[in-house]
């Protein structure tokens, strides 16, 4: 079985949303098109409470891009974004999700941040999604979404480590590129770590 992980396509992650992915919007109509070539779709929501600690705002004297320690874990801080039930955690309008069997929510926890669609980042706490796949007998893992030097590459290293063979539709993801080089580095860390990176649109393994 195959699986495609649509993660965090959200209206906060594109442009005009509180912490928007550079053409973060042009994803949507390649992962509508290509929905129908797997037997079964997931995506995975960004869902804060307000009191986020990875949120600037909660950390006075604090500013969106300064990384603090959360609980032990280093965390870069962002703007509030995602917060459970605005508009803004909610999916990119454009984007079908008619075929959406599952959705995995996470960063529920205010004490620490999940970039990854199946653990927080501490490893701490599993979402349920490496579970719901193997349930479902799924061996093949594609991995698209927001963003690709963030949530989609932590979810992918996390599908890998999980026993999952992992395909990333580098064409169906767009990274948030901090520093200059960051999308890069992302893609080599993924393929070193045995991501099989398909480029294009054209994408199943
Ligand atoms: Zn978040």
């Amino acid at each position: 079985m195959t699986a495609l992980i649509l993660v965090d396509i959200q209206n906060d992650f594109v442009p005009g949303g509180a912490l928007p992915v550079k053409e973060g919007d042009e994803i949507a109509p390649i992962i509508n098109r290509l929905q129908s070539r797997f037997d079964l779709v997931i995506a995975t929501q960004d869902w804060h409470p307000a009191n986020h600690g990875s949120f600037a705002a909660n950390h006075p004297g604090k500013k969106p891009g300064d990384i603090i320690e959360l609980n032990g874990l280093k965390q870069i801080l962002w703007p509030v974004h995602c917060v459970q039930n605005t508009p803004g955690a909610a999916f990119v309008p454009t984007l079908d999700i008619r075929r959406v069997a599952r959705i995995f929510q996470k960063g529920t926890d205010p004490g620490i941040d999940s970039y990854s669609g199946f653990f927080d980042n501490g490893h701490r706490k599993a979402t349920g999604l490496g579970d719901w796949l193997k349930a479902n007998r799924v061996s093949y893992v594609y991995v698209c979404g927001l963003a690709t030097d963030y949530c989609v590459k932590f979810t992918a290293l996390d599908a890998v480590q999980l026993g999952f063979k992992v395909y990333l539709l580098e064409g169906a993801c767009r990274g948030v590129n901090m520093r200059p080089g960051d999308i890069d580095d992302a893609l080599e860390e993924m393929r070193r770590a045995g991501v099989t990176i398909l480029r294009g649109e054209h994408m199943k393994g």
